[in-house]
């Protein structure tokens, strides 16, 4: 599971806190040495922890910590409110246009997982809201992408739209939409192209979609796996596009987790929602509150 070394060094560094019987300024100073260490490791943006760390030693000293009764419990509460503040402090719901259709547009890198997220999210909201889904195929650089949508629409009963190949995405998106809003969906998803690695050309692409589609969300799908850079993805994509939310993929995988931790820092738009495995119940709200305790343990 995701953050399994960062739970076990947070808790070894609070742990030598709490052998002690009092505890004393230098004390306080290992401890948030070896939580920086800990963050640093687990691949938390360098940035993001030295904020961290300022805020938590700024909120100790505010709040007398070593002339309290127990220190070590109230370093872990407010690790525990950083983390919380640090990820968003709140859950963030999924934008909702006021007139239907609700515009999605996913985006990220090749593999990060936005097709079996829009899936994902197409059926989530089918099965919570009773709502009316539809698709849109427009990824046509991998041709086992379309495929790969239709196979995921049938399984949870949601039209694509596709055209192939061939057409230049933008008109399939044009076209797509019309046959959205004739099907009375609510809730319109673009499958975008991705890349390995962020490229004008592709960048172009979004943004000509972006202005023809007029999404309520862009949202981000962020690979959990592929650490530091899942955060310079993030400043990517949101530096071109101007992305609304993020959806944080693979956490069920072995990951250290840290981005998890510094996209909100550094981007400022929320984790809406995380994938935790491949089938298509896999994806959860994102509460910051309850990634901080399984962060902490
Ligand atoms: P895309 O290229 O961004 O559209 O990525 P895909 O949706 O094709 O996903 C790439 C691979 O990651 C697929 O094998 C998915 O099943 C897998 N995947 C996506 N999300 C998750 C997740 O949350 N957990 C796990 N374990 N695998 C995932």
């Amino acid at each position: 599971m995701a953050f399994e070394g960062l739970t076990e060094r947070l808790q070894g560094a609070i742990s030598g806190l709490r052998r002690k019987g009092k505890v004393t300024d230098a004390d306080l100073r290992d401890t948030m040495r070896e939580i920086r260490m800990a963050l640093l490791d687990a691949d938390v943006n360098y940035t993001v922890v030295k904020e961290f760390v300022r805020n938590v030693r700024e909120k100790a000293s505010g709040a007398n910590v070593l002339e309290g009764l127990n220190p070590a419990q109230q370093i872990v509460s407010i690790v525990n409110d950083e983390l919380v503040e640090m990820m968003g402090d709140e859950a963030t719901p999924l934008n909702k246009s006021p007139k239907i259709p609700t515009v999605i547009m996913m985006v990220g890198l090749q593999g990060a997982g936005k097709t079996t997220t829009a899936g994902k999210l197409a059926n989530k909201l089918k099965r919570e809201q009773n709502a009316r889904p539809f698709m849109i195929a427009a990824d046509v650089y991998r041709p086992a992408a379309i495929q790969q949508l239709q196979t995921i629409g049938e399984q949870i009963d949601v039209p694509v739209f596709e055209l192939g190949t061939d057409v230049d995405p933008r008109d399939i998106v044009r076209q797509g939409l019309d046959a959205a809003r004739e099907a009375k969906a609510d809730y319109v998803f673009i499958d975008a192209a991705g890349r390995l690695q962020i490229d004008e050309a592709l960048m172009q692409e979004l943004a000509d979609i972006k202005d023809i589609a007029q999404p309520d969300e862009i949202m981000l799908v962020v690979d959990a796996m592929t650490g530091q850079n899942a955060t310079e993805t993030a400043e990517g994509f949101n530096e071109r596009l101007g992305i609304t939310g993020v959806a944080l993929t693979k956490l069920d995988g072995d990951t250290r987790g840290g981005a998890a931790l510094s996209i909100r820092a550094v981007t400022g738009k929320p984790i809406k929602f995380v994938g935790q495995g491949e089938k298509m119940d896999d994806l959860d709200v994102f509460y910051p509150d309850r990634m901080a305790s399984r962060i902490l343990g």
